[in-house]
């Protein structure tokens, strides 16, 4: 049997690949608090930043990075067969393998993220744009949907944990009422 890949090992290639790609995971929380902050006032950057991470401990996540990023890799260098090549290369707008593997990651975090990936995709806020291939030099056919996944998932954990808190915060209320109820 073959040697087994540790997960730390997938997960700090993933982040590595990121980051020789130009993506800092704060240019993604900025897209994460672009989405978020009309839907909760009190939301810091920070907080985004935190979800990002939180995200990309996901293995389905870090396998979509690692898969995306080096067909992108291979394209710049040429490496692909034709007609795939000119097709990665291009970013051809019939492709769509590059959104599918994108969306493929971020089901987990259910329909929100769905949602806000498709928006994503279609107006392509912050370091998207600019990862966009046929805008700029270099490949990120596939780099630029997986920033988007990532983003739309960290923003769905956020507002699931918003709900989450909601609904925490309400029944200490309630807990905390009932004494005085009783006593009237
Ligand atoms: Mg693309």
């Amino acid at each position: 049997m073959p040697n087994r890949v540790h997960s730390k090992e997938v997960k700090e290639a993933a982040l590595r690949k990121l980051a020789e790609r130009g993506v800092q995971l704060e240019d993604i929380a900025l897209i994460v608090y672009e989405m978020q902050s009309p839907y909760n006032t009190g939301l810091k950057l920070e907080m985004c930043l935190d979800s990002v991470k939180a995200v990309l401990e996901k293995r389905e996540l870090q396998h979509a990075i690692l898969v995306g990023i080096e067909l992108d890799q291979l394209a710049e260098k040429k490496m692909l067969s034709e007609p795939l090549q000119s097709i990665v290369e291009a970013d051809e707008g019939l492709f769509g393998c590059d959104e599918t593997l994108a969306l493929g990651s971020v089901f987990g975090y259910g329909s929100i993220a769905v949602t806000t990936f498709g928006h994503l995709d279609k107006h392509k806020i912050g370091i998207i744009k600019r990862l966009d291939t046929k805008a700029g030099k270099g490949v990120h056919t596939f780099l630029d949907d997986l920033v988007a996944s990532i983003a739309a998932s960290a923003a769905s954990r956020i507002a699931h944990r918003l709900r989450d808190d909601e609904e925490r915060s309400e029944q200490a209320g309630r807990a905390s009422a009932l004494p005085e109820e009783n006593a009237g």
